[in-house]
């Protein structure tokens, strides 16, 4: 297994998490609809509390445009889409109502996903509060998946040349059916999903890897499974980045989901599968993916597992002990006031390492 980081960075200490967000993740959805959109601020707000997004390591997207997104998608979709043209059957397959305010909030958590890409070759991790959309193909949205921020993120980065091999590891409870049908042929991009075999989508699209788990799997069989096939996958691969989809919707609490995890399963699987990338020296660029509660709280917890488990592997990676921590004082951010976020896109933040190492130690017994 190769010991060094991908194509920029090469063997960078890890020392910052970089945390993607925007406020306009969230945007207005009819009183009861069943997606829980205001999830987004929420993880967002429990990170701030608990210090592990604060004004030094949280950046902002920019609006993802239409050229970047027709690198994935057809352009009549995109034009129907956010023109608000979409037929009603087009609109009943994704699930959300069309408004303006929608377009906007979809092109900005595909631009965060990207940034977090961005951010992952730089710095060897970042975490999204938003993204992966998977259901999304290339043609058509499903799913509450609008366009396809994981596949949008992996063409653009290709396009540039950033990287050559890109590996996308969907932990979500769902196939990533939009994910592999993006790249049904391209040989630079490997789709592994884990998912449970009996839950939507009920067609399911070949990926390179498809493993689908029976009902009621709980923690230890489920991290069993992944420790067999990840470490492979990353030999074999050898990807120069690996974008993960860490879906809550494992959880036994999620309305959506039939497996069985726990809040300590949850955690331990995100720390397992970045733990392991950056020990073969691969950047990981991973995005919060589907979990679905209507307590809302409960929901943010679980989506927190993994920002919490990729500070504890920045901690470690540092070797930083109890008492060198303690002494450091996490910076607070306001949250919900914009003008606290530090706007740095892609350089110049690495004093912000301190932050995340800070709120590392702080909270580590939280996750237990
Ligand atoms: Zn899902």
């Amino acid at each position: 297994m190769r010991a060094t980081v991908g194509p920029d960075g090469n063997g960078t200490a890890l020392r910052h998490l970089p945390i993607v967000y925007h406020p306009e993740y969230v945007t207005r959805l009819p009183d009861g609809h069943r997606f829980p959109m205001p999830k987004f601020r929420r993880v967002y707000e429990l990170l701030c509390s608990e210090g592990i997004a604060t004004e030094r390591n949280v950046y902002r997207p920019e609006a993802a445009g239409r050229e970047l997104l027709s690198l994935v998608h057809s352009e009549r979709y995109l034009r129907e889409f956010l023109d608000g043209s979409l037929p009603a059957s087009a609109l009943r397959r994704i699930g959300l109502p069309w408004s303006e305010a929608l377009t906007r909030r979809t092109r900005r958590a595909v631009g965060g996903t990207l940034l977090t890409a961005r951010l992952a070759l730089r710095h060897g991790l970042a975490c999204n509060v938003a993204g992966g959309t998977h259901h999304a193909h290339p043609e058509f949205g499903s799913g509450f998946c609008i366009f396809n921020d994981l596949a949008v993120a992996a063409r653009a980065l290709l396009a540039e040349g950033r990287v050559r091999r890109v590996l996308i590891v969907d932990l979500d409870v769902h196939q990533g059916d939009g994910t592999a049908a993006a790249f049904l042929d391209e040989p630079a991009v490997f789709t592994f999903s884990m998912h449970c075999e009996s839950n939507f989508p009920f067609r399911k699209v070949d990926g390179d890897l498809d493993i689908g788990l029976a009902n009621g799997l709980g923690d230890e069989a489920y991290i069993e499974r992944l420790q067999q096939i990840l470490p492979g996958l990353l030999e074999t691969q050898r990807p120069e980045l690996v974008l993960y989809d860490a879906g809550a919707d494992v959880h036994q609490a999620d309305r959506l989901g039939r497996l069985m995890l726990t809040n300590r399963g949850l955690f331990e699987r995100d720390r397992y599968v970045i733990e392991l990338c950056r020990t073969a020296g691969v950047p990981v660029a991973a995005v919060i993916g589907g979990g679905y509660d209507q307590d809302l709280d409960a929901l943010a917890d679980r989506h927190c597992m993994l920002h919490r488990a990729a500070c504890e592997v920045v901690r470690r990676a540092a070797g930083l002990d109890e008492r060198s921590t303690h002494s450091q004082a996490p910076h607070k951010t306001r949250v919900g006031d914009s003008s606290t976020i530090v706007e740095q896109r892609g350089q110049s933040a690495h004093n912000g390492g301190h932050d995340s190492l800070s709120f590392c130690s702080r909270r580590r017994d939280r996750s237990r």
